[in-house]
């Protein structure tokens, strides 16, 4: 079936009428659809390597600006450590759970192995609307967070980084906190996404859109994307304009696409003749949101998710293309700049339609590959350059890529007749390179 052929959902009289949108159970079922293909996985070694090491709650108290009290709630899940210490970023948002939690961590284990930095998977997430609360909360906040982990998190043990609605200030935050709890070290590996001044890495800020760029790039040169032989007038949509989505824009378009629709969680916007995005963004600075943009149509989340475009790239959060609208979306290509944002009944029907994705665990990897360049640098006390960040970005996303589209033809090969798609690809590679290390330095005692 051609993929840009939007089908209606009525030809599709298997889906399930309510899909499971748990994400730890999600990040499950893609374990189990790639654990298949892994004679390794064997004694037991498939249940370990599926569930978190562990998940810390945490409840405590803030003082507001009006001198009031609140108690947060905060969590940190750690993975795995099998390939090195965890790895992951914190997340402020009002609809944090522990499971998303421990979803996003062992996506982070995953993502490690593809992209084949030395980390295990870790995440954190506070329940907060970010929004709604001032600087000197957050602060607080943070500090307060951090402090209760204590020597949950360390330089050689468990590693934050940003996520939804935390960036640079925040990493600053925990540096300092961390720092004032553990005097006398050298605690810049502590956390990576800092700014620049205080050992933040050049490059680490584009470095998630950075790397979708460069996979697509490697996907498309390799033939994976049946359709589209070149990024140049290439049409792209993206949902979410903050970290990923935003500077993903800029640099797609640096590389030939033309975007024609961006949203942010108050509504989006549509320009079939193409968005400026250093403008889109010079707006949103000045309003708060991409919406209400001169010259451009309003166009709602989910009716962005469905245009006509060959790439369409999610950056905002999970479960957004689902059982529901997959068979009404019209892309080529699906690049996963965000974590988790297409289900497995989802999955089921692109890849039915002939629609590749490029899954989170690849495409959004660059993030943490060049916070993993950022531990190497504040371990050396060393600041590479940005040519040199961007060079070895280039290559372990080209690598990543590679390795993902080869597993793909080799589980192809071995199992003639059953489609394959890339994230099982990606799963199957990941979860092999794991569980080779988990075998070779034997189970402890
Ligand atoms: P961010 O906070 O900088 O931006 C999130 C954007 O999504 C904002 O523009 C927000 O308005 C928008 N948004 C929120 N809810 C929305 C909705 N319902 N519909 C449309 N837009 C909505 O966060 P970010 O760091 O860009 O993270 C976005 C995604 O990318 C997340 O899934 C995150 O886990 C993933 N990711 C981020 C990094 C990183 O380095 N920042 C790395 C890997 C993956």
């Amino acid at each position: 079936m051609s993929p840009s052929s939007a089908v209606s959902a009525t030809q599709f009289s298997d889906l399930e009428p309510s899909e499971d949108l748990n994400s730890f159970r999600i990040a499950q079922k893609q374990f189990d659809q790639a654990a298949r293909f892994i004679p390794l996985l064997r004694n037991g070694l498939k249940e370990y390597l599926k569930c978190p090491v562990r998940v810390i709650t945490i409840h405590f108290p803030v003082e507001m600006d009006d001198g009031s009290v609140r108690t947060f709630v905060g969590y940190r899940a750690l993975h795995s450590r099998v390939r090195g210490p965890g790895k992951g970023g914190i997340r402020y948002h009002p609809d944090v759970t522990e499971d998303e939690v421990r979803a996003l961590a062992s996506w982070m284990t995953w993502k490690c192995a593809v992209a084949d930095v030395p980390f295990g998977g870790a995440k954190g997430g506070i329940i907060c609307d970010p929004k709604s609360l001032s600087d000197n909360e957050l602060r607080r906040i943070t500090r307060r967070f951090i402090a209760e982990l204590g020597d949950a998190i360390g330089p050689h043990t468990d590693i934050p980084a940003p996520d939804v609605n935390t960036g640079p200030n925040t990493m600053a935050w925990i540096y300092d906190t961390y720092q004032m709890m553990h005097p006398g070290n050298n605690n810049l590996p502590v956390v990576t996404g800092k700014p620049v001044g205080i050992g933040g890495s050049l490059g680490r800020r584009e470095a998630t859109a950075q790397g979708a760029l460069y996979v697509t790039q490697r996907a498309i040169t390799r033939g994976a994307v049946p359709g589209l032989g070149s990024l140049e007038g290439a049409t792209l949509a993206i949902q979410g304009f903050g970290n990923a989505g935003a500077i993903a824009a800029e640099l797609f378009a640096s590389a030939g696409a033309r975007v024609i629709a961006v949203s942010d969680s108050r509504g989006g916007i549509v320009r079939q003749e193409g968005l400026d995005p250093a403008e889109v963004q010079a707006h949103k600075d000045r309003t708060r949101s991409v919406t209400g943009f001169p010259g451009a149509e309003a166009v709602t989340n989910e009716a962005l998710l469905e245009l006509p475009c060959d790439i369409l790239i999610p950056a905002a959060l999970e479960n957004q293309i689902r059982g529901d609208n997959a068979p009404r979306i019209q892309a080529r290509l699906v690049v996963e700049a965000a974590n988790g944002p297409t289900t497995p009944e989802a999955d089921r029907i692109l890849l039915e339609r002939g629609i590749q994705v490029l899954p989170d665990i690849l495409a959004n990897s660059g993030g943490v590959t060049v916070s993993y360049f950022e531990w190497v640098q504040n371990n050396e006390n060393e600041q590479w350059t940005l040519k040199e960040v961007e060079e070895k970005l280039r290559g372990k996303m080209e690598k990543a890529t590679d390795g993902v589209i080869d597993t793909r033809e080799r589980l192809s090969r071995e199992s003639p007749g059953e489609p394959i798609d890339l994230r099982t690809a990606a799963f199957a590679l990941a979860i092999e390179r794991v569980a080779r290390v988990a075998l070779d330095r034997g189970i402890w005692p």
